[in-house]
């Protein structure tokens, strides 16, 4: 039996038809799990009893569930338990203009780059849509407010895991339900060129940002393995393509590791390799783990890389640190409830 969260509108539609009934029935349901938020069947009122019984025989409405929740003034951190014992995390961010929400796409991680407490956890498996789908209601529930954008960055690698982020984007997208516009949902990877190219030929309107970390094979593959597999001149030549059809502008992640890649060298680097380009970098300060041997760069080191970048005309951003201080670095609080079990 399959959760009703996996189920696009469209999904949904077919469904009805199948069983001979209408297809609007898919937008009432839509109306009572999205919009109402209610999640019985029993009191889905403008549906019939029959169908009602259908629904109850055919689909389940189960619950992943929030088991710890860190507070700060601009960051809440949520660990989950899903339905197998599992753990991941969702990380809720307010700014100024709105409430954004980072969410999981995996149990653990393949990717192994080396600075990441996320993959320490190698994949137990991929999230199904209604595990990532869930991450959003019980967060809004918890806040009573909408959330405004989604980023897909928490732990996971999401094109690893495409087509139920590809569902998952559908879902959240549906004007009938959450209604977050796809200009608002952003997804990040570490570079699976095949699948980039997949969601290029998709024609969505959603945001792709591509962790980079490098200015150079040595340095990448040194950091992340999978630059073996897609070295960073393919990745380029394949970015290059992908803003060419789709007009969009990229977002280049750029991890700050101190004496790693951080040198007024490795600034000009990145400049020659994005020249031209419709990209924006955006300069991440390390979050250091108890784990892990690398460190975060200081801020002059960063105030300097930035400066280098901007006087070759990258357009270049530093990332406000979120949620260092309730461990809101990927992977860092399932890590620790990890640890007590
Ligand atoms: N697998 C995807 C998405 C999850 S990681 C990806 O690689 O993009 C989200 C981002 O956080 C990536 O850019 C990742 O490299 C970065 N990251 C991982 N650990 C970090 C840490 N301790 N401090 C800062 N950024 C980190």
């Amino acid at each position: 039996m399959q959760n009703i969260y996996n189920y696009s509108l469209i999904d949904l539609e077919k469904y009805f038809e199948s069983i001979n009934e209408k297809k609007f029935k898919a937008k009432q349901i839509y109306d009572w799990l999205y919009i109402k938020r209610i999640n019985d069947f029993n009191l889905m009122t403008n549906i019939k009893k029959e169908l009602r019984q259908n629904l109850k025989e055919n689909f389940k409405l189960d619950f992943i569930k929030i088991t710890k929740i860190q507070r700060s003034p601009l960051t809440n951190k949520y660990l989950f338990e899903l339905l197998d014992g599992n753990f991941i995390e969702a990380v809720l961010m307010r700014h100024d203009y709105g409430n954004s929400i980072c969410v999981s796409s995996q149990v653990g991680c393949n990717m192994g780059c080396k600075f990441c407490e996320s993959g320490r956890l190698k994949k137990v498996r991929n999230l199904e849509t209604y595990e990532i789908v869930e991450q959003i209601l019980l967060v809004e529930s918890d806040i009573k407010e909408r959330i405004d954008s989604v980023v897909i960055m928490g732990i996971g690698e999401p094109f690893d895991n495409y087509n139920n982020i590809m569902n998952f984007i559908n879902i959240i997208n549906s004007p009938y339900g959450t209604n977050i516009g796809a200009r608002h949902i952003t997804i990040s990877t570490c570079g699976l060129i095949p699948k980039i190219k997949e969601f290029m030929n998709c024609n969505l309107q959603v945001n792709l940002a591509i962790s980079l970390h490098a200015p150079n094979n040595t340095i990448r593959n040194s950091i992340m393995p999978v630059n073996k597999a897609y070295s960073i001149n393919e990745l380029i030549e394949c970015l290059k393509q992908y803003i060419e059809k789709t007009n969009r502008r990229v977002t280049i992640e750029y991890v700050m590791l101190n004496n790693v890649n951080d040198s007024i060298d490795n600034a000009i680097e990145l400049s020659h390799l994005l020249k031209g380009m419709n990209v924006y970098v955006n300069l991440i300060p390390y979050n250091e783990t108890s784990n892990i041997i690398f460190e975060k760069s200081n801020k002059e080191t960063i105030l300097r890389f930035y400066d280098t970048l901007k006087k070759n005309k990258i357009n270049v951003t530093i990332r406000r640190e979120f949620g260092s201080n309730i461990d809101a670095a990927c992977g860092q609080l399932r890590a620790k409830e990890g640890e007590k079990i």
